[in-house]
């Protein structure tokens, strides 16, 4: 009886002691996954084939410590002279990326009923440059992609492909079509932010250099263009979040547009797309 006794109890212990060393192992773990969790991802958009933008986005992300995976919400080809070395340059790296109404454009995907004769020219044009592998793979390309808090498009959660999210009407109404707290829209080539507030959303300016923490209120967001932004700055834009510090940063990029210019000249493209890139808009 006493044996039963010292023998449930050196069960007990051991018991106690599995518990113990359990929970070290499971806090250890847990800081671990805490720690190894912190990610950083680029968020870019509308690359459109000027691969001196893209490069110059790249070199910067890399002067600012790397990312773990590149989000691309769409539009890597159109207007720009170099579709195949930017669609090369984006699989090179560890990415996700959205379709943009120039990708499926290009392949013959959509029409291009909605473009005006520069857009539907550079498509003409970019379609005959495409390999049978760069068709296929913008092709495939989904139209929305669930990244951690983050739905991703090219133009808007209720018509992804399509749609410019330019004003607080079409932005108020985007927000019941997407479950995320946050919303990553490219296709317009301007830096916005859009808040959810009270049925209702407020315009929140997106300015460089200066990071923004995502909270609790919801947000749809746009890091402007890389190849051909619209907002007055020649510049590239794009952005980087740390997924630990929550934080979103813009980031404009001066690149040789000249050596754009020149590219898009040698290749005949229409005047009025080269002539915007210096002017940004
Ligand atoms: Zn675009």
């Amino acid at each position: 009886m006493v044996w039963l006794v010292d023998y449930r109890s050196y069960f007990y212990n051991i018991d106690l002691l599995i518990l113990r060393l359990g929970r070290i192992a499971s806090g250890y773990m847990a800081r671990n996954l805490l720690y190894y969790s912190r990610m950083r991802y680029a968020v870019i958009a509308d690359i459109h084939a000027n691969l001196a933008a893209f490069t110059a986005v790249l070199s910067d992300i890399e002067h600012k410590g790397g990312v773990d995976e590149i989000w691309c919400l769409g539009d890597i080809v159109g207007y720009g002279p170099d579709p195949c070395q930017c669609i090369e340059l984006l699989r090179r790296y560890k990415h996700v990326c959205v379709a943009g109404n120039h990708d499926w454009a290009s392949t013959g995907k959509v029409d291009t009923a909605y473009f005006n004769p520069f857009a539907t020219t550079a498509c003409k044009w970019t379609h005959q440059q495409l390999s049978q592998d760069d068709i296929e793979y913008l092709d495939n390309l989904p139209q929305t992609i669930e990244k951690e808090d983050f739905l991703l498009v090219h133009g808007s959660p209720m018509e992804p492909i399509w749609e410019y999210i330019t004003s607080i009407g079409v932005a108020t109404r985007n927000f019941a079509y997407f479950r995320s707290l946050y919303c990553l829209a490219g296709h317009s080539h301007e830096p916005v932010i859009f808040r959810e507030e009270d049925g209702s959303c407020v315009f929140v300016p997106f300015t460089p250099d200066i990071g923004m923490v995502l909270g609790e209120k919801r947000l749809i967001i746009n890091p402007g263009g890389v190849g051909q932004p619209r907002d007055g700055d020649p510049r590239a834009s794009y952005a980087i979040y740390d997924s630990e510090s929550r934080i979103i940063k813009l980031h404009r990029i001066p690149y040789d547009i000249g050596a754009t210019q020149d590219r898009m000249m040698q290749a005949g493209l229409p005047i009025h797309l080269i002539t915007r890139l210096k002017a940004g808009r």
